[in-house]
Formats: structure tokens, C-alpha cells, sequence
């Protein structure tokens, strides 16, 4: 039986643990081709680029390129357009986290988040869009955050990150509207992963907290359900963006918050 998205080609940055790997599933699962980023251990990785091709019948690529590097991301680019023509469905969704007072924010850690979180999006994004064109057809998805729309203290870098991310998402889907091509992004709430994981020692040091404090007082406090969103809540998003159904959907910031942005 077909699947929705057989002979598809679907790219996500950052898929090799979390929200991108869960897309890599969901998409995988409808049929797609899979090119998946990101660093890792290679052994694991490797075990989930075979499980991915397991679940879809398709094939699964995988690209250790580090997106914080402009030469780096056309290779990638270049390696997915090689091997499957090119890319029909972009998920923008590497990303990182620094915790720190603006003040002392370091700079190089501002650079970084900068050019993984919102500078890797506009690159993969130019060099996509001409296929998507080609075919009439295209999906661009990043995954934003509730602070695309709202800050927090001590994530400066973040917070311009993914409001810039919002902003460069509804340009694009301007831009393409006549094309079938749609972009949208999905802005999570606190998503139980190894980037939320990684944070908690900063918040701890930044806020003076205990790990239960920032995990209720910090995380969870500004998300009304007390609930961590799952990765699996945001994959099943991206693959809806993906089906006609939401052809017309575009230039939309889709909230996943547990209500963190309606207060
Ligand atoms: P994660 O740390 O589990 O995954 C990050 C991914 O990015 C990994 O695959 C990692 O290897 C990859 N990556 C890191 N640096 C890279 C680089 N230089 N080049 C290429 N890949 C790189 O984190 P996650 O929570 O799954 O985050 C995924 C996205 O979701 C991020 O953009 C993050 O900002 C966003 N987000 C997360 C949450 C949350 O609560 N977890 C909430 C809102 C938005």
C-alpha cells in the first residue's frame, strides 16, 4: 500500500537524538526518504539510520555535517541532492541552548546559537527552495519555541534566535506562496530532551536553584498543563504540515505549549 509521502524526500537538521529524531520517525513512517543530521555516537546513529529505512521502504542518509559552517551545509545540501534529486520537505531543527546573563554571555556561544539557530535555516532554505520549486511542491518546517514569540531571562541569544527564525519563516512563506510550497513553524513548550536536559546545571548556577526548583519553578511553571510536551506531539505536527490538508496553512507559528504562550 502506498504510503502518504512515498517518493518523498525529507532533510531534518539536528535528528539525530530528540524532536528532530521523532520527526525522522514520523516521516519515515508515511514513506519518505530520510536524510538525517546531527553528531553523535556513529554506531548508534548508524542503528537508527537502518531502523529508518526499516520503518519506511525508502532510503535513510545520513549527513554528519556541522551547521554552524556555511561550506558545510551546502555539502550537505549537495550530498542529499546527489543521492535523491533533492529535498521536498525541509525541517529546520538543530538547535542549542546557552543559560547565561547577557553580560556574560560568552561570545563565542553567541555566535554559535546564532548561526545553528537561526543563520543554518536562511542556508538550507536558499538552497532548497529551487527543487521545491521545480516540483510545485514543498514543505518548509522549523522547529521555533514558545521563545519565538516570548523571552525568558538569561537565553538572549536563544530568545533572538528563534523570534528572528519566526520572522525569516513568514518572509519565505510570502515569497513561495504561489509555488505549493508552504512554511510554518512549530513552536514547542519544554520538551523532555537532551538540550532541556543539558541546561539544568546553568539554570541551577544562573537562578542559585536546586534541580526540582528550576525543574517546577522554571520549566514547568510558565506551562499551565505541568505536563512536558512530547517529541512524538511535535513530529505528529510536522507530518500534518506535510498532508494536503494543510496546503493552505502558511506562514503560521504553530503553538505546542501546554498553553505557556495564551497567559
Ligand atoms: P537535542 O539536543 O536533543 O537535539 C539537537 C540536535 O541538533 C542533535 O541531533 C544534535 O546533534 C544537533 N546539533 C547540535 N549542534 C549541531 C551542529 N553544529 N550541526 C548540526 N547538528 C547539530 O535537542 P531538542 O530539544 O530535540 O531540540 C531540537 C530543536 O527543538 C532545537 O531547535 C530546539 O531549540 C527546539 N526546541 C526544543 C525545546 C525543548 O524543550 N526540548 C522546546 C522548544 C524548541
Amino acid at each position: 500500500m502506498s504510503k502518504s509521502l512515498s517518493g518523498k524526500t525529507a532533510l531534518i537538521t539536528g535528528s539525530t537524538s530528540g524532536i528532530g529524531l521523532a520527526y525522522a520517525k514520523a516521516l519515515a513512517g508515511e514513506g519518505a526518504n530520510i536524510v538525517i543530521n546531527g553528531f553523535g555516537d556513529p554506531d548508534a546513529i548508524e542503528t537508527e539510520r537502518v531502523g529508518l529505512e526499516a520503518l519506511s521502504g525508502a532510503k535513510a542518509l545520513y549527513c554528519g555535517h556541522d551547521l554552524t559552517k556555511v561550506d558545510q551545509i551546502e555539502a550537505m545540501m549537495k550530498q542529499a541532492a546527489d543521492m535523491f534529486g533533492g529535498v521536498d520537505i525541509l525541517i529546520n531543527n538543530a538547535g542549542m541552548q546557552h543559560v547565561a546573563p547577557v553580560e556574560e554571555f560568552p561570545i563565542d556561544k553567541w555566535d554559535l546559537i546564532i548561526a545553528l539557530n537561526l543563520n543554518a535555516a536562511f542556508h538550507t532554505s536558499r538552497l532548497a527552495i529551487p527543487y521545491m520549486k521545480s516540483k510545485k511542491w514543498g514543505r518548509i518546517i522549523q522547529t521555533a519555541s514558545a521563545h519565538s514569540l516570548v523571552a525568558s531571562p538569561f537565553k538572549s541569544a536563544y530568545v533572538t534566535a528563534k523570534h528572528g527564525l519566526a520572522g525569516f519563516t513568514k518572509t519565505v512563506a510570502l515569497e513561495v506562496a504561489t509555488d505549493g510550497i508552504t512554511a510554518n513553524c512549530i513552536s514547542p513548550g519544554y520538551v523532555w530532551t537532551p538540550l532541556v536536559e543539558n541546561q539544568i546545571p546553568d539554570t541551577m548556577k544562573a537562578r542559585n536553584m536546586t534541580r526540582d526548583q528550576v525543574m517546577n519553578d522554571v520549566l514547568l511553571a510558565g506551562q499551565p498543563t505541568k505536563e512536558f510536551v512530547t517529541a512524538e506531539q511535535v513530529a505528529a505536527t510536522a507530518l500534518f504540515l506535510c498532508s494536503d490538508a494543510a496546503a493552505n496553512i502558511t506562514g503560521a507559528n504553530l503553538s505546542i505549549d501546554g498553553g505557556w504562550t495564551a497567559q
